[in-house]
């Protein structure tokens, strides 16, 4: 039976990124070698990897004066590479969850953190809003997407200071203003590539910025793998290789701003049945919702059949729909690579199980 793939990451990937890894498994680049046994300094690879940076550049508008990176040891690496290369005293972090928690036990072994806005008491259901940044930090940290809740911040802030961003999961989502980001980090495994890869987005002027302030381990230094292009030693070869098919398919697509259209309709379908709906509610408030991650309780009078319809699902070939256990029910995450159709599946599920 064809799967319907809702898992939050690591997630579905397009047909094409598929067929075109499976094809450079067994040979790569017409050179007798797998992709797998390539040495990452031959020409072939090192064209991959400039030609995944070059199009992560294009597709994102990425202005001049910036650098992408690929490196191993995913987002959780970032939350400590974050402070080490930029927090010279004080930051600031905005508390939107699980992750950007992690973020923020991270920077406290660096310096002062200024947590400036937190939606925790009501279960991290919404974006904060109307907090001060002070001015005196060395940057203002946010998370774009969250994951396991299932809010979103869908725009681009205007802030006084340095800002840097996760955006792990909703990368490649929607335009982004890149000019207003110092660093933009994220694991691939969302919306890029098998997990193994993370990309970094990185503003040339700031490496180097702790010169002076502290010593920072080589592997642990952008400075290091910005000068190399992320060869300074051996990159994750196959998941840059897969990374780089999707970045193809993206622009064959039309480019971010398409991906946006299809993602933005996705997600409508999907709300608006849960908002329809007699039995489902969604978790957050509609201002903040996600387009990449859905996330949907059944109403208190309904909560045992919760998983019934977990299995209901499954017998219908939708996997990876259980919530997280922060937050119980089911989450569907619609990154760019799945189907609308997908989408349909879901949702006519939804209402057959409530018709029954
Ligand atoms: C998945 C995720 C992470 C963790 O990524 P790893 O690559 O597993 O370290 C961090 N932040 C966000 C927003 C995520 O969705």
């Amino acid at each position: 039976m064809k799967k319907h793939n809702f898992y939050a990451g690591p997630s579905i990937l397009s047909q094409y990124t598929i067929d075109n890894c499976v094809d450079a498994i067994r040979n790569f680049a017409g050179t007798g070698l797998s992709i797998l046994e390539i040495s990452h300094r031959s020409k072939e690879f090192t064209a991959v990897m400039d030609e995944a940076e070059a199009l992560f550049k294009e597709l994102l508008d990425i202005p001049a004066g910036y650098r992408v990176i690929f490196l191993g040891g995913g987002a959780s690496t970032q939350f400590c590479m974050v402070p080490m290369n930029m927090l010279k005293t004080k930051a600031a972090y905005l508390d939107t969850g699980t992750w950007a928690n992690k973020a923020i036990k991270e920077a406290k072994l660096f310096g002062e953190v200024n947590v400036v806005g937190s939606s925790k008491e009501d279960n991290y259901t919404y974006i904060p809003k109307g907090y001060e940044i002070p001015t005196d930090v060395d940057y203002f940290h946010i998370t774009t997407n969250n994951t396991i809740y299932g809010t979103e911040i869908r725009e681009d802030y205007d802030v006084p200071v340095r800002m840097i961003a996760d955006m792990s999961s909703d990368i490649f989502s929607r335009p982004v203003d890149v000019s207003k980001y110092d660093i933009i980090y994220g694991g691939a495994q969302k919306n890029i590539a098998p997990a193994g890869v993370t990309f970094i987005v990185i503003k040339e002027d700031v490496l180097g910025r702790m010169e002076g302030v502290r010593t920072i381990p080589t592997m642990l230094n952008y400075k290091t793998h910005v000068e190399k292009s992320s060869m300074f030693n051996t990159p994750p070869v196959f998941p840059v290789y897969a990374a780089l098919q999707t970045l193809k398919w993206y622009k064959e697509l039309g480019g971010v701003k398409e991906l946006q259209r299809i993602d933005e309709e996705k997600a409508a379908v999907l709300y608006d049945a849960i908002d329809s709906s007699k039995m489902f509610v969604g978790t957050v408030k509609p201002e903040d919702r996600s387009i990449m991650n859905v996330c949907f309780v059944m109403k208190p009078e309904y909560k045992e059949l919760e998983k019934d319809f977990l299995d209901f699902a499954t017998s219908k070939g939708i996997v990876g729909i259980k919530g997280h256990r922060s937050v119980g029910g089911f989450r569907a995450s619609l990154y760019n690579a799945l189907p609308l159709e997908s989408v349909k599946v879901l949702v006519d599920a939804m209402k057959e199980f409530e018709n029954k």
